[in-house]
């Protein structure tokens, strides 16, 4: 049963119970993995393919024929679904787009600011229990909305050696047609460092499980990353008016990701707490993934009860959740208070699976908290800033002195000497 306590009685770190960092033992099998790509490329994904997956690979790159056939034999209501779905995701980070500027009210001196996509990205879709289409999408289509050149793809193929039908439908519908069949740290030291058959690329994003996360940490310098992906969170600030059916419906709807992933209510009415807990146990059995919802709900879940609605609001931004559903009476009255959240879901009417499929905003998204500090993925992650200066002869004259003054300040003579050398005669 999932546990209740009182956030007054909570210490801090008992409400932020999360740490990524993988075993050791994990990290001793990725930097074998890493190794071993890096020395034999296309035989050493072959092998892990086999190892790993029980698959046989012959070609590595999943041909235009295989795409072509899994779209062609594609439910037309669930293509439909896909487009609507790319539709609204291209809409909104459309909106994140942004405008290169210059400066240049002072005479003589230009300054300015300019973005450009990287030039490669690389698209881990995880493969392994379940077929993420949803994931080809949110990652695929804000790196084409940024103008990437080239999108290479990866997933762990299945049994059968082949890609899951729905994964390459939903690539077809973001545009990918570069997709490779292997999956784990492999493909991300396949991404990092290329194989003969996979190019390397600039940047890695896109979720997956602890192997694929340690060996993304393990490649960042060579490359970037988008970030580090933990297991599933959703806290859910409900007040005393909600249906707690609906509130362990929406619980249960991240429960059942896995056994880590921490579905968590904050509420200030002691009624709703106890009729939560109630429900989750009659609605846990029902579930077809019951198992790893039951482990979730009991090891990592929690209700958490408040005096009042702004204590209820400080307990959400001190766990910083992935997901935080606001079903309060007025959730816009509450957007403003909410400091700390990778995407928050507004009112009554929006459980958190609009948002994983379909509304338009990211669903990849910063996990144990690091949404203190960290995003949802976006168009930001597929560009780079420069900024460049230009002074004319005479505004670098103007100012000469001053930066030769702060070059000898810091002894550094040939930086000073870079700008006197110039109006020597
Ligand atoms: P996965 O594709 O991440 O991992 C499968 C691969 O793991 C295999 O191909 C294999 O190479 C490797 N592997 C498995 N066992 C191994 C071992 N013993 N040693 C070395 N490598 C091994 O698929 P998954 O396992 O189903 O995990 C997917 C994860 O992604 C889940 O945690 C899920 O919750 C998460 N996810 C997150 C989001 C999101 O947006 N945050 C979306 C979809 C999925």
């Amino acid at each position: 049963m999932i546990k209740l306590y009182n956030f007054d009685e909570l210490k801090p770190e008992e409400i932020l119970n999360r740490d990524i960092r993988a075993e050791k033992n994990v990290e001793d099998v990725v930097d074998a993995i890493i190794a071993d790509v890096r020395a034999r490329g296309d035989d050493a994904l072959k092998d892990y393919a086999l190892k790993f997956d029980g698959a046989t690979i012959e070609n590595l790159q999943v041909t235009q024929a295989e795409i072509d056939e899994a779209f062609a034999g594609m439910d037309p209501y669930f293509l439909e679904t896909l487009r609507q779905a790319a539709e609204n995701i291209e809409q909104f980070h459309r909106q994140q787009v942004h405008k290169n500027f210059v400066m240049n009210d002072r005479p003589g001196i230009v300054l300015g600011q300019k973005y450009t996509p990287i030039e490669k990205a690389g698209v881990y879709v995880p493969g392994g229990t379940a077929a993420y289409p949803s994931t080809v999408l949110m990652d695929v289509i804000p790196a084409k909305v940024a103008g990437v050149s080239e999108i290479v793809m990866t997933t762990p193929a299945g049994k059968d050696g082949k890609v899951n039908p729905v994964i390459l439908a939903a690539a077809a519908t973001a545009g990918v047609t570069k997709i490779f069949k292997t999956g784990g740290a492999q493909a991300v030291a396949a991404l990092a460092y290329g194989t003969q058959s996979i190019p390397a690329v600039d940047k890695i994003v896109g979720p997956g499980n602890i192997y694929v996360a340690t060996a993304k940490r393990k490649v960042f310098g060579k490359v970037g990353i988008d970030m580090i992906a933990g297991p599933s969170e959703i806290l859910v600030l409900a007040d005393g008016s909600c249906d707690p059916a609906w509130v362990a419906a929406d619980l249960l709807s991240q429960a059942e990701h896995d056994r880590l992933a921490s579905p968590v209510l904050v509420t200030d009415s002691a009624d709703l707490a106890k009729a939560v807990q109630a429900e989750l146990e009659v609605q846990i059995p029902q579930l077809p993934r019951a198992a790893i919802a039951r482990a979730s709900v009991d090891d990592n879940g929690k209700i958490i009860l408040c005096t009042d609605l702004h204590k209820a609001i400080e307990a959400c931004n001190i766990i910083a959740p992935e997901h935080l559903e606001v079903c309060v009476e007025d959730p816009f009255g509450v957007l403003n208070e909410i400091r700390n959240a990778g995407s928050v879901f507004l009112g009554r009417n929006v459980p958190e699976a609009l948002g994983d499929y379909f509304a338009g905003p990211n669903h990849t998204l910063p996990t144990s908290g690091t949404a203190r500090f960290s995003s949802p993925l976006g168009v930001d992650d597929f560009v780079k800033k420069s900024s460049f200066i230009y002074y004319t002869r005479d505004a670098l004259e103007a100012v000469a002195p001053r930066i030769a003054d702060f070059a000898e300040r810091e002894g550094l003579h040939a930086h000073a000497r870079s700008v006197t050398i110039r109006y020597e005669k």
